[in-house]
């Protein structure tokens, strides 16, 4: 079965862990950071407090039916940086250095087939797009990444919309922005819940990319962007 639907008009694109990485990871970081403000702890304790952190704001949000907005974003940011980094001197110095270095091209690294992708798929007529959870610092991570031109003319960021990913109203943003029926529209991206089920919720085709073979469940998966041409 081809990974594109034959009657798909447009591709969209998640952001963070598909087509933009930490690197160094973001526990590296985060570890980095908290040593840096007096708290030593493994990038192994960083990832468990974040995961904790993390999933309390997924919670939150799934409790307003996904509304969002950059005031929300920030606040969610602050806390998880700050319940992550617990115990640090002036956590709201440490939150602020978390935050600045987040928003560096240097922070990031693109996806190696990313260029070539977007290359194969504009070929064949196909128009695409960005749609992320991300805040407004994406725009300048974006900025230092030439590769990423081909789907900067359709970028959606959740804070923007008012409503985030997994929320059906962001698909349907989506599609508006590449002037397609949702059905026209395939979204791909590496998270189960906000990316996979929330498109396939709001009746858009999706792509899992999961190239470390998590969900095996998921029927329609990748283990790479160059797996979308097969
Ligand atoms: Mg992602």
């Amino acid at each position: 079965m081809p990974r594109i639907p034959p009657n798909t008009r447009a591709l969209f694109f998640d952001a963070v862990g598909t087509l933009l990485f930490p690197e160094p990871s973001a526990p590296v970081v985060y570890a980095e950071t908290a040593r840096r403000f007096g708290l030593p702890l493994s990038p192994h304790e960083v990832r468990t407090r974040f995961v904790a952190a993390y999933h309390a704001e997924e919670a939150a949000d799934a409790g307003t039916d996904w509304a969002t907005s950059e005031p929300r974003e920030r606040d969610r940011w602050r806390r998880i940086v700050t319940g992550t980094l617990a115990g640090v001197l002036d956590p709201d110095g440490c939150y602020q250095h978390l935050f600045d270095h987040f928003a560096r091209p240097d922070a990031w690294r693109v996806a190696p087939d990313a260029a070539e992708v977007f290359a194969a798929l504009r070929a064949r007529g196909l128009r695409l797009g960005l749609g992320s959870n991300y805040d407004e610092r994406l725009w300048s991570v974006l900025a230092g990444f030439p590769e990423l031109a081909p789907v900067c003319d359709r970028v959606l960021i959740s804070a923007a919309v008012g409503v985030r990913k997994p929320g059906s109203g962001f698909f349907r943003a989506v599609a508006r922005a590449t002037e397609c029926s949702v059905a026209e529209v395939l979204f791909v991206g590496d998270d189960v819940g906000n990316d996979y089920a929330g498109a396939t919720a709001a009746g858009m085709p999706s792509v899992l990319l999961d190239p470390h073979d998590r969900h095996p469940d998921v029927p329609h998966r990748i283990a790479s962007l160059s797996q979308l041409l097969d």
